[in-house]
């Protein structure tokens, strides 16, 4: 479900790369100046260390790849990552926060302590060779429509290069990876940090899979998910209609009035819902109606205002039809903190580090897809994007939540073509080969060489910090998820 992908930047935005040596490289229309960082000999150690152990990140990755398990369901995947962990010498923590599937592995003592998360959930329904045209590896299967089995990878493997250098003595503090379940559904970081499995942390960073690279500047949207029960009196629909009172009626009425709505909402929200309950049979009065709807904003102030109307629509539905109206907020996400210093970090990394690189074959597979699926055959973005000017395009992600209780570092790397569509077919196939493969070592790397200037660099995490602190003022972070523990035995049953 939540995912942040940017798909149009403009190709102007893109940085054009210096060739040599020289380092010293400013986005073109930047008001913020930002060149590539320095190379530091911890930072070239980070890297060669992913360099040493990408065959066994690829591994890792395909192994996710190939279990494609589903939100709260992944439990081989977690074990892979966590026993990998484990044996890389960190401590790891199970089954966090109430979710089998979560953990936490630590290693290191004192300060700072910098955590990174990472995903492993899959999609229902998507299963897809690693192959450039449309062939499901498993009919029904799920897939990783959203590449979060090398998002799982990556993290990990950034985790594991800051250990070597906390083990060497060349870094001080500790590394934090977080085994982060049910991005897709449910929103296993939401339960972690309303259960506060990032007190202490001073800053956390992530990435996500995408067709273009960029330090991530722009936020995502605050969402709630609602259940909207209407329960009426089943009867028969020709002999005695008049004892019933109809749930279906209730829901009928209720969509009508949130379609009214949509005239008088801000532009910038949204509102998208299924019925998953309307009665089964005409010949039965439906007693029950069952709608499942999100409502969205950039803010989440706007969220609330649309949550307080829509109660408003439910009562007045089940007024008109005699029925009983049920809202239940069943979860949902904040928006993204942005941390524009962070980003600034990661966007000087990401300018060290240079663009990626493509072999013709892999261009050809890359189009070969974006043929197929009718968008421009332009390959694989390999550059860098600028900070300045990153479209502002929909989604909520869990990884918000954590924006909210540690500064949060966000960064996209492209290991997708270019316009292919998301959750579908082109991304499971392209994080499944070698495109997906280089797009997870390079996460890898962007992120252990910006952690590295976070440990050895304390005016830099400081500014890092002070600028969450101050974007956070006096809110209190509270979670939309009730009270209790996750909906594992729902996950259990579901696709
Ligand atoms: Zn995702």
């Amino acid at each position: 479900m939540i995912t942040t992908i940017r798909w149009t930047i403009a190709s102007s935005l893109l940085v054009a790369w210096a060739v040599g040596p020289a380092h010293a490289q400013t986005s073109p229309d930047a008001t913020v100046p930002v060149v590539a960082a320095r190379e530091t000999p911890a930072k070239r150690a980070v890297v060669n260390s992913i360099d040493r152990h990408a065959s066994d990140l690829v591994a890792l990755s395909d192994r996710i790849w190939a279990y494609a398990e589903t939100a709260l369901r992944e439990h081989k995947s977690a074990a892979a990552l966590a026993d990998h962990a484990e044996q890389q010498g960190f401590q790891v923590e199970r089954g966090v926060a109430g979710m089998p599937t979560a953990f936490v592995a630590t290693f290191g003592s004192g300060r700072p302590v910098i955590g990174v998360l990472g995903e492993y959930d899959a999609l229902p329904g998507i299963s897809q060779k690693a192959s450039a045209v449309e062939e499901p590896l498993q009919p029904g299967a799920g897939g990783h429509g959203c590449g979060h089995n090398l998002f799982g990878a990556a993290s990990l493997g950034a985790a594991i290069a800051i250990k070597e250098q906390i083990a060497a003595g060349k870094l001080r503090g500790t590394v934090k990876f977080y085994g982060t379940p049910a991005e897709e559904n449910y929103g296993g970081k939401i339960y972690m940090a309303r259960d506060g499995l990032f007190a202490g942390v001073d800053a956390v960073l992530a990435w996500h899979p995408g067709d273009e690279t960029q330090a991530d500047m722009v936020s995502s949207q605050a969402m709630v998910d609602l259940g909207i029960e209407f329960r009426g009196k089943a009867a028969h629909a020709a002999s005695d209609p008049w004892n019933g009172r109809s749930g279906a009626d209730a829901l009928e009425l209720f969509t009508h009035g949130v379609n009214l709505m949509r005239e008088h909402i801000k532009p910038t929200s949204r509102m998208h819902y299924t019925i998953t309950a309307a009665g089964d049979v005409p010949n039965v009065v439906p007693k029950d109606g069952r709608v499942w709807l999100w409502l969205r904003d950039w803010k989440r102030d706007e969220v609330e205002s649309l949550l307080v109307r829509t109660r408003k629509l439910a009562e007045g539905a089940a007024i008109m039809t005699e029925t009983q109206a049920t809202v239940t907020v069943r979860g949902g996400s904040w928006e993204m903190l942005v941390n524009e210093a962070g980003a600034r970090l990661l966007h000087s990394n990401l300018l060290w580090l240079g663009p990626a690189t493509y072999t013709n074959a892999e261009q050809a597979f890359a189009k070969q897809i974006q043929k197929a699926t009718g968008v421009p055959e332009v390959g694989m973005v390999a550059g860098v994007n600028g900070l300045e000017n990153q479209p502002q395009e929909g989604g909520s992600t869990d990884v918000a939540d954590v924006s909210w209780v540690a500064p949060t570092l966000h960064v996209t790397v492209a290991t997708s073509p270019k316009g292919a569509p998301w959750h579908a077919w082109p991304v499971v196939a392209t994080a499944g080969m070698s495109i997906g493969h280089k797009g997870m070592v390079r996460a890898a790397k962007v992120l252990a060489a910006t952690m590295v200037d976070l440990y050895v660099q304390p005016g830099t995490l400081a500014a890092v910090q002070a600028e969450f602190k101050a974007k956070k003022g006096e809110t209190a972070y509270a979670s939309y998820v009730p009270e209790g523990p996750p909906p594992v035995a729902e996950a259990q049953g579901s696709k």
